[in-house]
C-alpha cells in the first residue's frame, strides 16, 4: 500500500495506519468497529506507520475522554468553566504589568481536573474552538469592566489559542469584534499561541495575526524553545514578544542551556521583540534571567494563577516600554 502511485501532477506516496480489533467474548460489530476505530486514531497519533491493537487500557482512555468532553461541554454551555490569572511582573523592579488568563474546571465538579487534562480532550476536536473563545470573550468583558483589577488599572491580559483553532479558524474577526463591543482598546490583549500552531497552516496563521496586529494586539510565541522554530525564520513572523519554555527556565543551571537563552534574548531584541521567560520558581533562575537580559518573568515565585478578586495592582501597559 505504501507503493508511490503516479499521478499527472505528482506522485503521492500514501502512508498507512492499522487499528487491530480482536473479537472475544460477546463482541457485536458495532463493538468490534469501535474498537477497531480506536485503535487507528491511536495509531496514527503514534505517526504514519503504525499498528496499535485495541485494549482494555485504550478502552477505559476512551470512555474517560467522552465523559471529560461531555461535562466540559456543559460547563462552557452553563457558563461554569473559571479563569485565573497569573501575573507576569517586569524584570527589573519586578511589579506585576500584566496577567495570563488560564482556564479551570468548574468549581465543586467531581473530579476536579486539570487543564493539562480536559484542554488535552478538547484539542482532540472542535471543542477546543468553543473552549478558547470563552477564555477570550470573558478575558476581554474581564478588561472592559472598570472595577476590576485589570479594568481599574487598564493593564494587559494574554489569552492562549490552541493549534487547532488557530490553523482551522479565521479567529481574528471575532477577537476584534469582542474588543469593539467591549470598548477594549487592542494592545491591551495579547495572543499566545505556540510555534506548532504558528507553523501548521505558517500562511493562513501569519495573515490572521496580521490582522490583530494591524488593529493593535499583541502577539506571543508561547513555549519557545521546544519546536522547531530557526532564530533566522523569527523576524518575518507578526510576533512581539518570546515566551521562553518553562524548560528552559528550569535548566538554566546548564551553561549551554543559558547560551541558548541569551542567544534567543539577543535575536529578539535585535529584532523588537521582547522576552518573557516563563516558570520562574527560585530567586536564582530569576537573577540569572536578568542577568541574561530577559524582560519580563512569570512563575510561582512571583505568583500562582489566582481568582480576578485576588489579583494585585497593575501598571497600566501605556508607556511601558516592552509591557506584555
Ligand atoms: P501555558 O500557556 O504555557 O501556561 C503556563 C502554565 O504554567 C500554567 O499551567 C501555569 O499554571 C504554569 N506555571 C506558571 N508558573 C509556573 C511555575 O513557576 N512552575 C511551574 N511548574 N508551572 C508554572 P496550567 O494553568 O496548568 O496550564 C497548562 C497549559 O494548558 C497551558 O500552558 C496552556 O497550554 C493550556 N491552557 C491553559 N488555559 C488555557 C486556555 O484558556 N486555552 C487554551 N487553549 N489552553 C490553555
Ligand atoms: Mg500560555
Ligand atoms: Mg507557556
Amino acid at each position: 500500500m505504501r507503493r508511490p502511485i503516479e499521478t499527472e501532477a505528482s506522485v503521492v506516496t500514501p502512508a498507512v495506519s492499522i487499528g487491530v480489533a480482536l473479537s472475544g467474548d460477546g463482541a457485536t460489530p458495532a463493538r468490534l468497529l469501535h474498537d477497531a476505530d480506536l485503535a487507528v486514531y491511536e495509531a496514527k497519533a503514534l505517526g504514519s506507520g503504525a499498528i496499535e491493537v485495541c485494549t482494555d487500557v485504550l478502552r477505559r482512555a476512551s470512555d474517560d475522554r467522552q465523559s471529560v468532553e461531555v461535562e466540559l461541554r456543559d460547563a462552557i454551555e452553563t457558563d461554569r468553566l473559571r479563569l485565573h490569572f497569573q501575573p507576569i511582573v517586569a524584570a527589573g523592579d519586578e511589579r506585576p504589568v500584566s496577567v495570563e488568563a488560564l482556564v479551570r474546571w468548574p468549581e465543586g465538579l467531581v473530579p476536579q481536573r486539570t487543564p493539562g487534562d480536559f484542554v488535552a480532550v478538547a484539542e482532540r476536536s472542535d471543542l477546543i474552538v468553543q473552549l478558547d473563545r470563552w477564555v477570550i470573550e470573558r478575558t476581554i468583558a474581564v478588561l472592559g469592566e472598570s472595577e476590576t483589577p485589570l479594568g481599574r488599572m487598564g493593564a494587559a491580559a494574554s489569552v492562549n489559542l490552541s493549534a487547532r483553532h488557530a490553523s482551522t479558524r479565521p479567529f481574528a474577526a471575532p477577537i476584534l469584534e469582542s474588543l469593539d463591543r467591549h470598548a477594549v482598546a487592542p494592545h491591551r490583549l495579547v495572543v499566545e499561541l505556540t510555534e506548532s500552531a504558528l507553523l501548521a497552516d505558517v500562511d493562513h496563521v501569519v495573515s490572521q495575526l496580521r490582522q490583530l496586529r494591524d488593529r493593535g494586539v499583541r502577539v506571543a510565541i508561547d513555549d519557545f524553545g521546544t519546536g522547531y522554530t530557526s532564530l533566522s525564520l523569527l523576524h518575518r513572523l507578526p510576533v512581539d514578544t518570546l515566551k521562553l519554555d518553562r524548560a528552559m527556565t528550569a535548566q538554566l543551571a546548564r551553561p549551554e542551556v543559558a547560551a541558548v537563552v541569551r542567544l534567543i534574548v539577543d535575536t529578539a531584541h535585535l529584532i523588537g521583540m521582547s522576552v518573557v521567560a516563563e516558570g520562574v520558581e527560585t530567586r536564582r533562575q530569576a537573577d540569572e534571567l536578568v542577568e541574561l537580559g530577559v524582560d519580563l518573568l512569570q512563575g510561582f515565585l512571583f505568583a500562582h494563577p489566582m481568582p480576578l478578586a485576588d489579583l494585585p495592582a497593575m501598571e497600566p501597559p501605556v508607556g511601558a516600554p516592552r509591557a506584555t
